[in-house]
């Protein structure tokens, strides 16, 4: 679909739902599609050319919607701005939060129904997505809970899996959400969260911000709806959640509580193990009067873009401050979207795209290579990058590697054995400990002739097909030269 540069952001969920049905972007299947696999392998099947609507899934009364966000472009028209101008926009709204406007309970959309007697698989449509999944998961919940010290708030989407009626189990990866949770814990307390589903394109993108810790996710959801985002306080504790949002989960984590949680298939398109985790108590569900549930197909391209584009406008702007000759980034689908970043960069004198890959990897540890181009390179293409490994890269010369540096925890390539406290040994697991790899695809600043020119004819770009090209013209191929 083509971007508009005058749209304007999608205010809620439904608005932007509203706009991808009235274009055609939005399947709507049959009833009582079954919640188990069912539900996820259509979405999976739809996914990047339409989201997926299921009106009564497994019978339940509140619809699933999926996959609303799995295009570059549609995120780029969610935000109001073309498709080349969308890591930029981001990168403005992540340095100009906008503070929350807080509205009265009655004002607001999310606490229209309010339960207080939980069973979360009567209430919510909650699908079991892949196949050695252990059981239901919610996928797109952001869970919000504030700094027990300051009260500043945090965002983040983890996985959830649940386990009784009343209780959920949750992996926090050690960032921001760990560090409040410690401290309640550290002194006995339970840590208050909400969990919200169904928020609208711009407060989930902003969920991902890769920013310090208290930089509240939602002022940056503000910054880039251009207006505060509305926020409500919950009905059971201080959290403070998106007013339009559809549904939201409140509960507390409990100290000194873990439950086995997982398999759990993730983003790298492999399963995480069956650990011990945090654990959810819920004390309230808040919803919309007709309610949508969102639920993300892990690894496919909503959750892949959900990850890449916020962590792309960091890395742009981490890389720019000290490096002016980088263009555009782009971390690669094949890379599933998180460990392969591609670096368009003006190079001026030689020897500077190590500098560039040594940058990106102290942007973020889930980085594990980097290939750095010039810029007659399209870094979002990755036929064209290999091209540029193939023609501008010597392995001898060109690559560099940084062994046992911390990595992504849910890379499996990180697995390794670890023997038993008597040595004897135990089976492999992901750790984390991963190589650093970096591919400087340049050319040299200066060369003779055209050594290095890329070949490209005259026109080529500007030839007019319809005036060239005579539509329905035949061949005697007994006579072609007629
Ligand atoms: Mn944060």
């Amino acid at each position: 679909m083509a971007t508009s540069t005058t749209s304007t952001p999608a205010r809620d969920l439904r608005q932007w739902l509203a706009r991808l049905g009235d274009s055609d972007r939005l399947a709507v299947t049959r009833e009582n599609v079954p919640l188990e696999h069912q539900l996820a392998a259509i979405a999976k099947r739809l996914d990047g050319s339409k989201a997926a609507w299921f009106p009564k899934p497994g019978g339940h009364a509140i619809p699933v919607v999926s996959g609303f966000m799995s295009r570059r472009s549609w995120i780029a028209e969610a935000m109001g701005v073309p498709e080349s101008g969308l890591l930029e926009a981001y990168r403005r709204a992540a340095e100009n939060p906008l503070p929350c406007e807080e509205v009265a309970a009655d004002d607001a959309p999310c606490q229209q129904v309010v339960h207080m007697e939980i069973d979360l698989q009567r209430l919510l449509p909650i699908p079991t997505h892949s196949e050695h999944d252990n059981g239901a998961y919610i996928t797109a919940g952001m869970v919000i809970a504030r700094n027990p010290v300051t009260g500043v708030q945090n965002v983040s989407i983890n996985r959830i899996q649940v386990h009784a009626k009343d209780r959920m189990a949750i992996l926090i990866l050690p960032r921001h959400l760990f560090s409040y949770w410690q401290a309640a814990e550290a002194a006995g307390q339970a840590l208050p969260v909400a969990v919200v589903i169904g928020a609208d394109p711009l407060t989930l993108l902003a969920s991902q911000a890769v920013v310090p810790i208290d930089h509240d996710e939602m002022e940056i959801a503000g910054a880039l709806h251009g207006r505060p985002l509305r926020v409500v306080k919950c009905k059971t504790n201080d959290v403070r959640v998106p007013a339009d949002a559809e549904i939201v989960i409140e509960g507390r984590l409990l100290p000194n509580v873990r439950e086995l949680e997982g398999p759990f298939g993730e983003f790298p398109k492999y399963y995480s193990a069956q650990e011990k985790r945090e654990v959810i108590q819920v004390d309230a569900v808040t919803h919309r009067k007709s309610p949508i549930y969102h639920t993300i197909v892990p690894a496919e391209m909503e959750h892949l873009l959900l990850g890449a584009i916020p962590r792309e406008a960091t890395l742009l702007a981490h890389l720019q401050r000290s490096f002016p000759g980088v263009k555009d980034v782009h971390l690669s689908v094949g890379g599933v979207a998180r460990y392969h970043l591609h670096v368009k960069f003006d190079k001026r004198r030689e020897g500077e795209p190590k500098n560039v890959m040594m940058c990106a990897f102290a942007g973020h540890y889930d980085v594990k290579q980097v290939i750095v181009v010039d810029t007659d390179v399209d870094v979002h293409d990755p036929q064209q990058v290999e091209w540029a490994v193939a023609t501008r890269f010597q392995a001898d010369r060109d690559l560099m590697v940084v062994a046992g540096a911390q990595g992504s925890v849910l890379d499996p390539s990180t697995t390794v054995g670890q023997d038993g406290p008597n040595g004897e040994p135990a089976p492999p697991y992901c750790q984390g400990i991963s190589a650093k790899m970096g591919l400087d695809a340049t050319k040299p600043v200066a060369y003779h002739g055209h050594v290095f020119t890329k070949v490209r004819v005259p026109g080529e770009e500007s030839v007019d097909l319809a005036r060239e090209v005579v539509a329905g013209a035949r061949i005697d191929w007994n006579n072609p030269g007629a």
